[in-house]
């Protein structure tokens, strides 16, 4: 008897071989196979008549071959077919065509689906490269799947083999067995009050839609079906969060004291009055101190918005409860400056705190003699890079751990590694700048607190953001000068260090965006032309030469980029903020976390080529004093659609929050948060973006389920529920470890 969980290999019409190419797209049970959803519908029921097409939108339609021709162009062959539809007609054309020739015969049907454009002569339209289906005449069960109804439209499993057509037989056929078999995986008493179909119904709808269905609906994966599926899948990954937050709370952790002692202790080192906000994020850090259990807490706060003062202050808790504090930051140049300040401000308290930086760079000698002291019991406060992870630095009695990340997720389940197996949990705060949106970042680190600095220390002038292009480079470069005249500071970004060759940008995502290469000209010759014409990005290195010698000369230069060691860069950088540098030539090196504040000016060369993201980092290294800073987004070359979208949100807005929310929409969640390094799983059918209110549903339906645990399911159900969750974070969360 066939079942969810049987092996694809057993399904009919399915042997080894296609088990194989399945497996690659991990595909290897029932279950996989029927959760491979449909990525559009066309509406073969109500098929668009050619005279209601629009130019610029993407249609599907139906009609007859009337005939087809394989141009011989000079370029290229072109494939050219006519599908027509009464008296009116489409023009369908494929480059490079010649192995369509002889697919089609006149009089079939065929459904084509692509972009409406219009076509040369005026009269009538013409799509470039639809896609297309032959439709069937005659067989029944085909037909059934095939026309009249509308019908799902798979990505393919592989080559042309394992088409939308081979699926949707499948599948059908799948559903058709397993008719009566397809055990639910919620409890009924959730299903009821959110008035979703059973899992056996939604499958069934999500593939083939009962006629009826609003074709809006379903392209936007928003039909009851739809919600039902994701919603399931959201469920259980909000339930594993959630438990595992309850687990960990149960936990031996530290209970810190906060007596009028270490308040004064506090109020030694204060150099300003902290923001209200930063208060309100003190007082939950504090209030999670104070409890026995261990504190998992993110800090999210926009860059400039004052992050370090509120972690400085929770060491100094911990190190006044008697216990040593570390901080991680994720780059050398960061930790050294985090150890500077936060060196400095400890010298302002009547106390000696001993406090000791270990990054990978130093000296054997100085790691040596600087890991005992941290295994000793002689510092209290250790500022490092991952080097405090990596090499397992033991220390004496730790309460306290705050992972700078910045942008980056990567280090936020590795942190326990730190941990002697006997010692009580130390407390973990994690700071990031990414503004992730709030209910977003409490869905998804649902294990973590959140605490956000939503406010800006006050004094700081909004900073004034231009995007020109270079041919404006004079006017730019003239107006660093006049800043540098006026005692200021500037930062030049470009994003590679060395040009020509191999232009290797130093971005950490934003990958140079492929343009879609126009298929007007010879698609050979376009070729070797963006080869040899491929215009070279200016570059850090080069460009320091060149503005030394040209519009930045006399002006005291200097230029950091990652190939320089550390020890390189931390002179380049003490220079830098002593004002004995008056432009810095950078990389993307210098985005995180650097605070330089009489530097008010930030250019970024090539702006198009980088994500909003880093931009907006980039653009918190000015504007932290109290004189008026800029920021000039030049670009160079050709600007695409994107990057035009990227950098008018720039102009427009400082927010960001409301930057990362576009992000988000522009570039997809997995790589906003970089799925891999972030840990977050990979999803069969929700998506963070579009389906956030389903996220929060989830959230909330887990919650209550866990607390209420004698009404919202009964026993059995418990039983399935359990079952499922633990397959569920196995199969697809593994990355975030179902601990
Ligand atoms: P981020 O959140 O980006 O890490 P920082 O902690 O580097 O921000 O703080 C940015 C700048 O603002 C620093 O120069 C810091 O000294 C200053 N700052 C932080 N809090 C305040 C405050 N409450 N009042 C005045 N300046 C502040
Ligand atoms: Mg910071």
């Amino acid at each position: 008897m066939l079942g969810l969980d049987t092996h694809v290999q057993f399904v009919k019409g399915i042997g080894p071989n296609i088990a194989n190419s399945l497996a690659a797209k991990e595909i290897s049970t029932v279950e996989d196979l029927l959760y491979h959803l449909p990525f559009r519908y066309e509406d073969r029921l109500h098929p668009m008549p050619l005279s209601e097409l629009k130019p610029g939108e993407m249609a599907s339609v139906i009609g007859e071959v009337r005939g087809t021709v394989l141009l011989r162009t000079r370029s290229m062959p072109i494939f050219e077919m006519t599908v027509g539809q009464g008296i009116s007609s489409l023009k369908c054309m494929w480059f490079h065509g010649t192995y369509l020739k002889d697919k089609f015969q006149t009089g079939q049907m065929l459904a084509v689906y692509g972009k409406v454009e219009p076509s040369r002569s005026g009269r009538g339209f013409k799509m470039i490269q639809p896609q297309v289906e032959v439709l069937p005449a005659g067989d029944d069960e085909s037909e059934l799947l095939e026309v009249g109804r509308i019908v799902p439209v798979y990505e393919s499993l592989g080559g042309n083999k394992l088409t939308s057509r081979w699926l949707r037989r499948i599948v059908y056929n799948l559903l058709q067995e397993l008719e009566g078999h397809v055990p639910e995986t919620l409890p009924k008493a959730l299903i009821e009050r959110l008035a979703l179909p059973c899992r056996e119904e939604a499958l069934r709808s999500v593939h083939f839609p009962p006629a009826g269905t609003p074709m809006t609906q379903l392209q936007a994966s928003a039909t009851a079906a739809h919600r039902r599926l994701i919603f399931e899948e959201l469920f259980y990954l909000e339930l594993g969060l959630e438990l595992k937050r309850r687990r960990f709370k149960e936990r031996a952790g530290i209970g810190f004291e906060t007596s009028e002692k270490v308040r004064e202790a506090i109020r030694e080192i204060l150099p300003f009055h902290p923001t209200t906000a930063q208060k309100n994020a003190l007082g939950e850090i504090v209030a999670d101190m104070r409890r026995p259990s261990p504190m998992r807490r993110l800090l999210q706060g926009d860059v400039g918005s004052g992050k370090t003062i509120v972690a400085l202050q929770a060491m100094l808790v911990a190190i006044e409860n008697g216990y040593q504090a570390a901080l991680m930051a994720p780059t050398e140049i960061l930790a050294t400056q985090h150890y500077l300040a936060a060196k400095k401000l400890l010298e302002r308290s009547s106390k000696r705190y001993r406090i000791v930086l270990l990054t990978g760079s130093l000296d054997e000698a100085v790691k040596k003699l600087n890991r005992s002291r941290i295994f000793q019991g002689e510092a209290d406060v250790v500022i490092g890079t991952h080097a405090l992870i990596e090499e397992k630095v033991e220390f004496d009695k730790l309460g306290l751990i705050v992972v700078d990340e910045q942008h980056r997720f990567g280090v936020l389940q590795r942190f326990r590694l730190m941990k002697k197996p006997s010692d009580a949990e130390p407390d973990v705060l994690v700071m990031t700048a990414t503004p992730i949106p709030r209910t977003l970042a409490l869905s998804l680190y649902g294990d973590l607190d959140l605490s956000v600095l939503d406010e800006l220390p006050p004094g700081r002038t909004p900073i004034v953001t231009r995007q020109v292009s270079d041919e404006r480079a004079d006017e730019v470069w003239k107006f660093v000068r006049e800043q540098i005249g006026r005692g200021h500071q500037a930062y030049v970004v470009y994003p590679v260090i060395e040009g020509a060759k191999d232009d290797q940008p130093e971005l950490d995502f934003a990958p140079p965006e492929a343009e879609p290469e126009p298929m007007k000209k010879s698609g050979k010759k376009a070729k070797t032309q963006s080869l040899f014409e491929k215009p070279s990005l200016k570059a850090a290195t080069d460009m320091y030469e060149a503005l030394r010698a040209g519009s930045l000369a006399g002006l005291r230069l200097g230029l950091l980029h990652g190939r320089l060691d550390s020890d390189e860069k931390e002179v380049v950088m003490r220079r830098f903020q002593r004002g004995e540098i008056d432009v810095l030539i950078a990389t993307t090196v210098i985005e995180v976390g650097v605070d330089v504040p009489n530097a008010t000016v930030m250019v970024i060369e090539h702006a198009e080529r980088f994500g909003l993201a880093q931009m907006h980092q980039l653009r918190g290294r000015v504007g932290r004093g109290a004189a008026k800073s800029y920021c000039i987004l030049m670009t160079g070359g050709k600007v695409s659609e994107g990057a035009e979208e990227r950098l008018a949100a720039m102009v427009r807005t400082q927010n960001g929050f409301e930057l990362a929310e576009l992000d988000l929409q522009l570039r997809g969640p997995g790589e906003f948060f970089g799925t891999r390094q972030a840990g977050l799983p990979d999803f069969r059918v929700a998506n963070l973006v579009r389906d956030r209110a389903l996220l929060e549903l989830a959230k909330k339906e887990s919650a209550r389920f866990v607390e209420n645990p004698d009404t919202e399911g009964t026993e059995t159900e418990k039983k399935i529920v359990r079952v499922r969750l633990r397959e569920a974070w196995q199969r697809r969360y593994g990355l975030v470890e179902a601990g």
